[in-house]
């Protein structure tokens, strides 16, 4: 294989030590490389591929202690890798030094390497990610005003850092990554290859560091291919990024050993059961909280389940070993791809075992377990026979449990809940469209954060929230399960042995409104693709105001009241900006809004009136009054309304009736074919309402699980409603 780096003869590999031997009289002579040579070729190693750059930088950023990490690629991470993180920074005094080779503030005497916790210690990535490539790093640590970016080359700065504004954390940018190694460059030239690589690699960490949140998007591309909020659920974060259809079959396991003689060790994880299929095996692996890899296991697990469950013979394998620190050795592979274990055998016999005895289980659990469900016949989806129900319920330990009292224990067991019972209909399609299309996230922007957090005003409102608390709903917020929408605004909650129709709008609202006071002035940005006119906006806005209350229709006033709200919003631009994230340009166009819940943005459809009501809405005077205004207009813009076009699902169909649409003729309205509907705004409507859905289930539940307070007014405005108790639904029943 080529192994002649562009600059030729140098490179000690290029050498050839063997070339036309029978000739060479005297042996060749040994001189000392080049240091910068020697660099490069131990750079070559470390930095295989984009893959491990980045791996190597989310390492980086996990040890700083990060809670959200966030990739952008540019071709495949040829041209950019960009990792941005929210870690405790690095000190200005250290740049000088940091991309030097050896040099890590992880580990200063060998024996440290035994009782090493962070996943860096050779303090060899940066310096030889600069190389291979052109590095920069923005990074500012608590307590300074602000930060300091520069950009390095062959371990050393290009020039003194710069002050420079940045948010909590460290950005790290590569680029241009092996343009010294055109041998290097060419092998990688497959983009869309090494960008499943980094998609696969982020998925991977974001299962195990369920408590620290990820993205990982292309350059330039708003929607990120991968997206997590933070869980303290494994499976949570592997139904986020793998999709329910995988963490649906999933069996959690766990095997320990404390035998010195044999190995000492801890599992747990998840394992595939026999209803999962796939073309090949995933197997995520971490030890001691390191990503590695290990074939020899992975075979171990593969044979089991080819003996078991042969027709499940390609699991999906998540599973996280802690070992006694001295018992692993983690410095045998350049990148830490690989570990040594003691007694290697005997762990891997008894993960090997735990697994079959899991599978055998499983196994006969689905003989005695399966059964048809049926669903409501007013749904549109086919119900899923054979599904099998999750042991906990029907299972012998179930049997004790008064039936009258049986309920979903686990509050994110997806067994409880309706889609449990729905597979290969319309729905699922629905739900993998939604699911990337939901997933569509804010562009990150680095700003200068303030000391503003500290108005009092917004401590004022914060402490009106937490005694404004009611208690038993807060209960039932943090411990219900999901169960479905069950109309347009209501969805239901199962808690304990009670059934809750609870309001989405309001629920969405308000949680929106909390989530602005909580994170004041600390925003990231959603950049809008295009710049939103003001005037224009506010000029629909005041037409359909007129329209509903059925006011004059005077083109010339709302122009008139357009333009001064126009005025009004621009002066109030730089508070807006700074507190809120809401960017109004000098041109009067909206050009930014904050991101209030990670993998939300708001019904752009919405935008006029949001305008509208931060103009008209707004008392400026009073300070707290004003933060308040303008979080409660921004929680309803951000709420989860329905969406503007009507639900085809239902009697909104006739909306769809071309009859009704530009694309109406007299000649199609006798006939009552497929071809009567506008299928293009059809598929916009379902697509805009199944997208709903899906926020609701997997973006509001779960995060009004962590962040709700919910006031005690909502338990007697209607958003809560109990609409059924089990217990009286059975003395019901006895009766009858
Ligand atoms: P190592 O991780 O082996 O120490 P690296 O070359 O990866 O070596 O990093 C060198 C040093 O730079 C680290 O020891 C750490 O102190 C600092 N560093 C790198 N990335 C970050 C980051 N994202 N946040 C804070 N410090 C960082
Ligand atoms: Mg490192």
């Amino acid at each position: 294989m080529e192994v002649r780096e562009p600059d030729g003869a140098t490179v000690a590999m290029g050498e050839p030590v063997a070339a036309g031997a029978a000739c060479v009289a005297e042996p060749p002579r040994i001189r000392r490389l080049d240091e910068s040579v020697v660099n490069r070729i131990a750079a070559g190693e470390v930095i295989q591929r984009p893959v491990s750059a980045v791996k190597e930088l989310v390492e980086n950023s996990l040890d700083a202690g990060s809670t959200s990490i966030s990739v952008v690629v540019k071709d495949g991470g040829l041209k950019l890798i960009q990792v941005s993180d929210n870690g405790h920074g690095i000190r200005s005094e250290d740049l000088p030094i940091l991309c030097e080779r050896h040099t890590t503030s992880k580990l200063s005497a060998y024996e440290d390497l035994q009782s090493i916790k962070s996943m860096g210690f050779r303090g060899e990535a940066l310096a030889s990610m600069t190389y291979v490539g052109h590095v920069t790093v923005t990074t500012i640590t608590e307590g300074q005003l602000h930060g300091y970016r520069v950009s390095y080359r062959d371990g050393v700065m290009e020039h003194e850092p710069k002050p420079c504004a940045a948010v909590r954390g460290t950005q790290i940018m590569v680029e241009n990554l092996f343009y010294n190694m055109i041998a290097r460059r060419k092998t990688l030239q497959n983009a869309n290859d090494d960008y499943a690589k980094i998609v696969d690699l982020i998925s991977r960490f974001a299962i195990h560091n369920s408590n620290v949140s990820f993205s990982c998007r292309k350059h330039g591309v708003n929607r990120a291919d991968v997206h997590t909020v933070t869980t303290l659920s494994k499976l949570d974060a592997i139904k986020t990024i793998y999709g329910i259809s995988v963490a649906r079959d999933l069996m959690e396991i766990t095997v320990s050993d404390d035998n010195p003689s044999r190995s000492i060790f801890e599992m747990n994880g998840f394992i595939s059961n026999a209803n999962y299929t796939a073309k090949k095996t995933t197997m995520v692996l971490f030890i001691n909280d390191r990503l590695v890899e290990c074939t020899s296991l992975k075979r171990a697990v593969e044979v089991v389940y080819s003996s078991t469950l042969p027709k499940a013979s390609r699991p999906f394998i998540y599973m996280s070993i802690n070992l006694p620190s001295e018992h692993v050795d983690v410095n045998i592979h350049p990148t830490k791809r690989e570990v040594s274990l003691l007694n290697q055998e005997s762990l891997i016999e008894t993960i090997q075992n735990a697994v079959e005895s899991k599978l055998m289980t499983c196994n006969t659990t689905r003989t005695f377990q399966t059964q048809t469900v049926s669903c409501a016949p007013a749904s549109n989806f086919t119900a899923r026979k054979d599904t099998e129900i999750s042991p906990s319920i029907s299972g012998t330990k179930s049997q004790k449990v008064p039936v009258n009292q049986m309920v979903r224990t686990d509050s994110r067991d997806p067994f409880g809940r309706l889609h449990a019972y729905w597979q290969d209909c319309p729905a699922s399609q629905h739900e993998k469209k939604s699911d990337l299309a939901s997933v569509r996230i804010a562009v990150r922007q680095r700003r200068n954060p303030r000391e503003s957090a500290d108005l009092t005003s917004i401590h004022e409102l914060l402490n009106e929230i937490d005694q404004n608390i009611h208690p038993g709903l807060l209960e039932i917020v943090k411990n219900c399960t999901y169960i479905g929408l069950a109309e347009e605004v209501f969805a239901l909650l199962q808690h304990n042995t009670h059934l809750y129709l609870v309001n989405v709008v309001n629920v969405s609202k308000e949680l929106m409104y909390q989530q602005v006071i909580r994170r004041f002035a600390h925003f990231n940005a959603i950049q809008l693709s295009e710049p939103a006119p003001l005037p224009e906006l506010l000029i629909l806005a005041l037409k359909d105001e007129d329209l509903e209350s059925g006011g004059d229709n005077d083109d010339e006033l709302r122009k008139k009241i357009a333009e001064m709200n126009t005025e009004l919003l621009k002066q109030k631009g730089e508070m807006l900006e700074e507190y809120f994230c809401i960017n109004i340009n000098q041109e009067g166009n909206l050009m930014r809004l904050p991101v209030i819940l990670e993998q939300h943005t708001p019904d752009m459809d919405h935008i006029p009136e949001f305008l509208l009501s931060l103009a008209n809405d707004v008392d400026w005077e009073n300070e707290k009054e004003c933060f308040q205004a303008i979080s409660a207009v921004l929680g309803n813009f951000y709420a989860m309304h329905p969406p503007v076009l009507p639900n085809p699902a239902g009697d909104g169909i006739e909306f769809y009736k071309k009859i009704n649409g530009k694309a109406a003729s007299i000649d199609d309205a006798d006939d009552h074919g497929q071809d009567d509907l506008d299928q293009e705004l059809l598929a916009e409507a379902e697509t805009a309402w199944a997208q709903r859905e899906w926020n609701i289930q997997h973006v509001l539940f779960p995060s009004m699980r962590l962040f709700l307070k919910p006031p005690k007014s909502m338990a007697t405005d209607g958003t809560f409603v109990q609409v059924a108790s089990l217990e009286k639904l059975y003395k019901i029943f006895e009766r009858c």
